[in-house]
């Protein structure tokens, strides 16, 4: 019998794409129950899904902030058993600590952390009798590292590694996985609904030094790093399509490769000082070059690439 897959956030982005992969499996391995909060927002889904969608794929709400919701989307599943489940829907935030409500950070824990534990929660226990199960976690690199002007969507990401290292090694005894997937910058929605955020905000109480590193450092290095080393949304779609049809999932799997030597800084110096000091210097003395508009030797554009494509 095809596996029952339960994907969070579908209207767009890693989401929308692994769903609509994993119901176009040529071995018809899964039943893809792609939800979303805002069912308003289905028809780009469904159009991807074609012939999938009422076959292998069926959309359904899902709002991972509310108990409620989560209650009423899996008494819809037939059985409700849900054997692979996909913890995707996240929100970023970006900008000075200063100016960013507490508010603001508490919803980016309530949606990334407690959304993923409340929908964990709810599929366990049926997991657990039937001795079985797939538990994918849709982490970041920046679940391993902080970023700066991230803190908080960081702190978001590295307290769902420190749950779900913890509970993989209970779950182990019913046979249950958990895989962290942790993508490094992905060309979807995201990167430009916060950057749209970010161009119209103020950031009171912040002062001009900060706001000055934030907008003309941290804003251009950015949007380097996405244009340069980004992956598609349908490339982290394959991976994580890879890990569920896995027999031994890993715990972790990073994505790309390019972000590599970056992630590989705090493995090779446990003080931390090393990543700390290599991204410092990224940040401030390799965007000033940027910003002098120094010249690629390779091409002569006034675009000097950090990072090679
Ligand atoms: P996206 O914005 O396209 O997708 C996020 C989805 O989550 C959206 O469909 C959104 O509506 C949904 N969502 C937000 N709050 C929700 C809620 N309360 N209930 C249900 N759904 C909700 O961006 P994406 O890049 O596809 O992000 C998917 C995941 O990948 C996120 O967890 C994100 O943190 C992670 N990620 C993204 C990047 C990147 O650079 N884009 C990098 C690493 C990890």
């Amino acid at each position: 019998a095809p596996r029952t897959v339960l994907i969070s956030g579908c209207s767009s982005g890693i989401g929308l794409e692994l769903a609509v992969q994993l119901a176009h499996d040529h071995r018809q391995r899964y039943q893809v129950v792609a939800t979303m909060r805002d069912l308003g927002k289905k028809g780009t889904l469904e159009e991807a899904a074609g012939d999938a969608l009422g076959q292998t794929l069926t959309v359904a709400q899902l709002d991972v902030c509310s108990d409620e919701s989560v209650a009423q989307c899996l008494s819809c599943i037939q059985g409700g058993e849900v054997d692979v489940l996909v913890n995707n829907a996240g929100v970023g935030l970006v900008g000075p600590l200063e100016g960013i409500s507490l508010a603001a950070m508490q919803n980016v824990f309530d949606t990334n952390f407690f959304g993923a534990v409340r929908l964990v929660r709810a599929v366990l226990p049926g997991m657990k009798r039937r001795r079985k199960g797939h538990i994918v976690v849709v982490s970041s690199v920046m679940g391993l590292q902080g970023v700066v002007f991230n803190e908080a969507y960081a702190a978001s990401k590295f307290a769902l590694e420190g749950f779900f290292e913890s509970l993989a090694v209970q779950l182990l005894q019913f046979n249950i996985f958990i895989t962290l997937v942790e993508p490094g910058p992905v060309v979807t929605d995201f990167e430009g609904k916060l950057l749209q955020q970010v161009s119209t905000a103020e950031f009171p109480d912040t002062d001009p030094d900060t706001l000055h590193y934030f907008r003309d450092f941290y804003l251009p290095t950015s949007r380097e790093l996405f244009h340069s080393i980004g992956q598609s949304p349908q490339d982290v779609a394959q991976v994580i399509v890879k890990v569920i049809g896995s027999t031994r999932p890993p715990l972790r799997r990073q994505t790309n490769a390019r972000y590599t030597p970056l992630a590989a800084l705090k493995a090779v110096d446990p003080s931390g000082s090393l990543y700390v000091r290599a991204t410092h210097c990224l940040l401030f003395r390799w965007t000033r070059l940027l910003n002098l508009g120094l010249r690629c030797l390779a091409c002569g554009c006034l675009r000097f690439r950090i990072w090679p494509r």
